[in-house]
């Protein structure tokens, strides 16, 4: 420790060093000196110390000096408590002056002495003199003549002689950079990665060995893992004689191994090599991470400059903390802490390069993660037939509606120019694992000029290739290069790992065999929200599905549900076969009927010809059931009140199916849900009616028809009412996505267009239809669970709106004690990981 306030130690294996107060590259090097690697003298300045410099307190800089031999040069680098938020640039070589120069030149040449003296310069004027960058350009070679030339230009710049003085460098050096990170744009930017207002910077000062010399010298780094894939491969770079420019190096750039072309340290120096592997072993069996080393070689002797986390992609991110837990380093739990669930998400879908160039035409709401390029295409006919053809294409519509549906499947992304996250396109897109932005603010949708007309009058007709990123929610012209999704065997053993943690079940939002195939895939627990509508969208059931609309009478209804009940109960089975044991949980019929009639002409001349019906009648049909506001118009429950045929239809096709596949060995309780419930006695019909379809199939088939009916909680007053619903109710499933249209009164169709705005400007902190509104949504779901046990303790609770593959929405429910959430199929994984790491958490704290 330092006398007055500028608080510093001597890195030893006993110094009071600790992440928190002199940052994570300090710490590491303190680890690094007690595994009895060669790390070179280091003095770490802390967080305090750091800050009291920053305003002019250099009062110990002659006692830290004091550490170091006089010849010595040092280099700083910043040590912040997490090394992703970033900090101000190393400055190396400090101490070169004049004399040291003339000292240097006769150990190691001319243009070595000049190499070292000019980095130096430069790096200084760059980041202490604040100087423009472009002045040096001209000094290419590193000779004396150039080290003159480079000495000049700052003194012309700065009207002063190059400081020579060591204490005078120093203290300008550690002077610029603590104010670099107390400026405002640097807290903004590491604020942006997560770190807090108040966050330290420590900066360690480290005698240089800096590779140049006359036996083996040279500088580079070497970690054990490709950054890519995970999967042991020893890589990195050396460069001999580290800074001399490559052109005046004797052997040019380097290699580090004998893998790669040309000279190799591995081939020059096998016992170095040795030395260097077996160091990175070391650490990472005992500071239990793969680490990547930076090293220099004075001649013949190494030096471990620094460790840092070897730097990792998504895949490798998951196969090293799984292959950690493996090998005994890790628990497994920490292995499932130590995944983001963002990397998880990134893994099952293609993504866009990051380091490929983005062309961004504009951009929405990031509705279903992946990127894809195809050729836009403005119908689900043209999307279809560009399939049939085998090309990509992109489907753009103004949004989707059931009828796009078939050519979503045929398309490899879907970009619409309204909705939010919760809108049709993002729901089925989300489900299928199609990548999907919504909600596009700056571009112009002429669809049926075929064209998309961008902010700066930018074209693109039908058949131009876009790129569609529905993680970031970008849309960009041509085929940027692509990263494939990695669903590799650490994937799946972390995912294993999560069941054996976890507390609370995940199961997945799935409506069609394809769906629970994948949900299957992903391990989910079980189907915890079948929307059975999406089961009428093929085009042959549709138009049944039309006839039965355009019914007459109750009884011309129940025959046409008559021709729809076999296509329903095939459906079931196909589900409950796949699911076997697993539970399923089936929505009753939940949107506007006229959701399924077509809106434009084209679309009614086609249907007055299937139903044999003169077009103004279709016409006139379909303008009656216009409702000015449907989402709360006639939908869910209310018309299973009112137009009671349906319900009956899907209950008796439920449990026929189940007296189907029992015959098979399968034996499935259904869990029928009522969606859209606002009264008590809504349920209560329901439930009459569904049990008189159960009696009456026990009775034709003599077989036993076991179900549980329960209530999807997604008005505010079934969350109010939730004691007098869960009278009735053997489950309650919170419907968050409705839940939150109604709690704020704001359109998850239209919410798209200005919600990055509300979100700026601060008025929402998060979309609340991503990230369940804590505040208010939440107290109404909290309430809803409170009082429906206040009647059943007992009574099973789940989510399964789209919050339910959200991981701060997760750990809500978990601590509400929600028995599952359920998500759309591609969000399980991350759902998974994120229930077993709250879970965990849960037992630490
Ligand atoms: C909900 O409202 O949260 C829900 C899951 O139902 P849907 O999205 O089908 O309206
Ligand atoms: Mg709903």
């Amino acid at each position: 420790m330092g006398q007055g306030e500028l608080d510093y130690e001597l890195i030893t294996p006993s110094a009071r060093i600790a992440t928190a107060t002199h940052g994570g590259r300090a710490k590491c090097l303190q680890r690094l000196l007690r595994l009895d690697l060669p790390v070179p003298k280091t003095v770490a300045i802390s967080f305090s110390g750091v800050h009291s410099i920053a305003a002019g307190n250099f009062e110990d800089l002659p006692e830290i000096l004091s550490n170091f031999n006089n010849n010595d040069l040092l280099c700083v680098r910043p040590s912040s408590e997490s090394l992703d938020w970033g900090g101000p640039s190393a400055i190396m070589n400090i101490g070169m002056n004049n004399l040291r120069y003339e000292e240097l030149k006769q150990k190691l040449g001319a243009d070595a002495a000049s190499s070292i003296y000019i980095n130096f310069v430069q790096a200084y004027s760059l980041h202490v003199a604040r100087l423009d960058p472009d002045i040096f350009n001209p000094v290419e070679t590193q000779n004396s003549a150039a080290l003159a030339k480079v000495l000049e230009i700052y003194e012309n710049e700065t009207e002063h002689e190059f400081p020579q003085d060591i204490t005078k460098q120093l203290s300008e050096i550690l002077r610029s950079m603590a104010r670099t990170w107390e400026s405002t744009t640097a807290r903004l930017l590491r604020q942006a990665k997560g770190a807090p207002l108040d966050a330290g910077l420590g900066l360690v000062i480290q005698v240089m060995a800096f590779g140049l010399g006359e036996g083996e010298c040279g500088t580079g780094t070497l970690q054990l893992i490709d950054e890519n894939d995970g999967k042991p491969k020893i890589k990195g770079r050396y460069k001999e004689q580290s800074q001399i420019r490559p052109e005046k190096s004797s052997v040019g750039a380097l290699y580090l191994t004998k893998d790669d072309r040309g000279w190799s340290l591995e081939d020059n120096n096998e016992e170095i090599f040795r030395q260097l592997v077996e160091f990175a072993t070391i650490m990472r069996l005992k500071l239990r991470e793969e680490m990547q080393i930076e090293f220099s070689i004075q001649n013949g002797i190494l030096n471990i400059l620094d460790g840092v986390r070897t730097p990792r992609r998504s895949q490798a991110a998951v196969r090293v903390a799984v292959s950690l837990a493996e090998d005994g380093i890790i628990s497994r739990n920490e292995a499932i802490m130590r995944v983001e669930p963002r990397a998880i998400s990134e893994l099952l879908h293609r993504q866009i390069d990051p380091d490929a160039d983005r062309d961004v035409l504009g951009s929405g709401v990031a509705a279903s993660p992946g990127a894809a390029t195809g050729k836009i295409v403005f119908s689900a006919e043209a999307a279809q037939s560009h399939a049939s053809r085998g090309i990509d294409c992109i489907l753009v519509r103004r949004e989707t509606s059931p009828e796009d549906v078939r050519g979503m499947h045929a398309a490899v992304g879907v970009v619409t120019e309204r909705g939010g996250i919760t809108s049709h396109a993002a729901v089925i897109g989300r489900g299928i694992g199609l990548p999907c932005v919504v909600g596009v603010k700056d571009i112009r949708f002429q669809i049926k000029r075929k064209s998309l007309i961008c902010n700066n009058g930018r074209q693109l007709k039908e058949g131009d290739e876009i790129t569609i990123d529905g993680t970031s929610g970008d849309i960009l012209f041509g085929s940027p290069k692509m990263v494939e999704a990695a669903l590799d065997d650490a994937f799946q053993t972390l995912l294993e790992w999560t069941d054996e943690v976890s507390d609370m079940t995940v199961r997945a939002n799935a409506d069609t065999p394809q769906d629970a195939l994948t949900a299957r895939k992903f391990n989910a627990q079980g189907i915890g929200l079948c929307r059975t509508e999406h089961m009428f969208f093929e085009s042959d059931r549709l138009t049944v599905m039309r006839e039965m609309i355009f019914a007459k009478s109750a009884e011309d209804r129940r025959l046409v549900l008559e021709r729809l009940l076999p296509m329903q109960r095939k459906d079931f089975i196909e589900l409950f076969e796949i699911m076997k044991d697993l539970p399923v949980c089936i929505r009753l019929f939940d949107p506007p009927l006229h959701e399924f009639l077509p809106s434009d002409r084209e679309g009614m001349h086609d249907l007055a010809e299937a139903l044999g019906l003169p077009l103004s009648d279709v016409v006139r049909r379909v303008e009656t059931m216009g409702e000015y506001n449907p989402m709360l118009g006639m939908r869910g429950v209310r018309l299973g009140v009112t137009v009671p045929e349906i319900y009956e239809m899907q209950a008796r096709a439920i449990f026929e199916a189940i007296v189907q596949v029992s015959k098979e060995g399968i034996s499935v309780v259904p869990e029928i849900m009522i969606p859209l419930v606002s009264a008590k006695r809504e349920v209560e019909l329901v439930k009459k009616r569904v049990a008189s379809v159960a009696s009456q199939v026990e009775l034709e088939t003599s077989a036993e028809v076991n179900y549980k009916l329960g209530v999807m909680v997604e008005t505010p007053r079934a969350a109010l009412r939730a004691s007098d619903i869960a009278m009735n109710s053997e489950f309650l499933s919170f419907g968050t996505n409705d839940l939150t249209q109604m709690a704020y009164g704001l359109s998850r169709d239209d919410a798209g267009k200005f919600m990055s705005q509300y979100v700026q400007q601060g008025v929402f902190q998060e979309d609340p239809f991503h990230i369940l509104d804590p505040e208010g949504v939440g107290e109404l779901v909290k309430l809803g669970a409170d009082r429906a046990r206040s009647i059943k303790p007992n009574i099973t609770l789940s989510i399964c709106g789209e919050h339910g593959g959200n991981p701060e929405s997760i750990a809500f429910c978990h601590q509400l004690g929600f028995h599952y959430v359920s998500c759309s199929p591609y969000r399980v994984p991350v759902a998974k990981l994120a229930a077993a790491q709250v879970a965990i958490s849960t037992q630490i704290s």
